[in-house]
């Protein structure tokens, strides 16, 4: 008899995404003539930047000859992008590491839920509240959450980020927390970490021996040369984190799928013996099992954003969307909203007014201004009472989406 992960039974209902979009369709079936805007799903609009175009139908005319045709490549991904990484990425901050400590994926989404395949099923793990879904609920699958009691995982720490602690995480007291998850720039809050603040979490995971997966997808859009774009920036990290890094936000490849993830020589965890087993040959080993490469069309287009063009239009594109960051906080906080973020990060986080749960003013702003946002509620407890906004829509879309909110918010 073939019997089911009874953990996979545990999952709390829908992916947030889903439960939003049929509240969303439930509304267009009574409002058919009603022109929703989404300020949603963090989803971009604007087009793959000309270079990584040109790039990826150059390596499309390689696939189609014999001589240059490409089948399976390194499970670890191409050199030639890994080197494009460490020389444009790293070398400028600092941090000298090495090309085998480079993976490249299909994106971080899948590598942030299946690092912990790793670790023991009991370690104990630790989130800022509110936080990216995935990491919890690739945890709830293999059943290291224990079971959800009044919207919480009993054997998980929760790190409340909130107004009410300027969204600055206090390091675990108590209970050592095993694995810790972080994600900076911050989805949903928008909210940045200090170099100050990182290393206490440094420190904490160097004295208790326990691993950081730190999630650095919107690094690109921090303008502040203050904050920090990678945990190597903090000295100790390369033996306490793995980091992951995506260029969907970066450069647009939320269709295209490339990310990679930093997994250090010098990160190692403990069996019950007290022998120290590397993650990297324990990563390298579990992605030959199971993955077989990005394309080689994605790490061309990918390397392509390293080139002078590249770079130039990519960053054409976040001061784009970070216009509009800027246009949102503008206008929300003129009509009296409380917001936090957009300054180094593509997201809003506005208070909802007068207590409203989160879900009551999504729905309150979908019938009254015909505008998505997302409930803070479905990225933790901690989020009830927020609404996040995302930069990523089309000026034209963004400014109009404000408008309706004005016209709304003083009707
Ligand atoms: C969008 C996002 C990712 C990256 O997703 P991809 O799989 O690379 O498209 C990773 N982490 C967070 C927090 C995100 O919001």
């Amino acid at each position: 008899m073939a019997l089911v992960n009874i953990h996979f039974l545990n999952l709390q209902n829908n992916y947030l995404f889903a439960d939003i979009a049929k509240k969303v369709n439930a509304f267009k079936v009574t409002h058919p003539k009603a022109d929703v805007i989404s300020l949603g799903i963090g989803d971009v609009s604007q087009p793959l930047a000309p270079a990584v175009v040109e790039a990826m139908h150059k390596a499309a005319n390689e696939m189609a000859s014999a001589e240059s045709f490409r089948g399976y490549g390194p499970e670890q991904g191409y050199d030639f992008l890994r080197e494009a990484i460490l020389k444009n990425d790293f070398l400028p901050r600092g941090i000298h590491l090495d090309i085998d400590e480079v993976f490249i994926n299909d994106g971080a989404k899948s590598d942030t839920g299946n690092f912990q395949e790793l670790l023991h099923w009991d370690n104990f793990i630790g989130v800022t509240d509110p936080i990216y879904p995935v990491y919890i609920d690739s945890n709830v699958m293999i059943g290291r959450c224990g079971t959800f009691r009044d919207g919480r995982w009993t054997n998980v720490r929760y790190m409340p980020i909130t107004a009410e602690n300027g969204f600055i995480p206090e390091v675990p007291k108590g209970r050592p927390v095993d694995v810790i998850y972080l994600c900076y720039p911050n989805n949903p809050t928008g909210i940045v970490i200090t170099k100050q603040e990182l290393r206490k979490w440094v420190n904490y995971a160097l004295k208790n021996d326990a691993l950081i997966l730190f999630d650095a997808a919107y690094q690109a859009y921090i303008q502040d040369p203050e904050i920090p774009h990678s945990i190597y920036e903090i000295r100790g990290a390369r033996k306490c984190a793995v980091e992951f890094r995506s260029f969907s936000k970066t450069a647009g490849f939320t269709g295209v799928r490339c990310g990679y993830t930093i997994v250090p020589k010098d990160v190692s965890v403990a069996t019950f013996e007290g022998e120290r087993i590397p993650l990297n040959q324990l990563w390298l080993r579990r992605q030959c099992t199971k993955f077989n490469g990005c394309s080689y069309i994605s790490q061309r287009a990918a390397e392509a954003i390293y080139t002078p063009e590249g770079k130039a239009q990519v960053k054409a594109t976040i001061d784009y969307y970070m216009h509009n960051a800027h246009k949102m906080l503008e206008t929300l906080r003129s009509l009296g909203y409380e917001c936090y973020g957009g300054e180094n990060a593509p997201y809003i986080w506005m208070r909802t007014p007068n207590g409203m749960g989160s879900w009551q003013f999504f729905e309150a702003l979908l019938y009254g201004a015909n505008v998505v946002c997302t409930p803070g509620v479905g990225f933790g407890p901690s989020g009830e009472g927020y609404v996040r906004f995302t930069a990523f829509g089309t000026q034209e879309s963004t400014a109009e989406a404000l408008n309706r909110i004005a016209a709304w918010s003083k009707g």
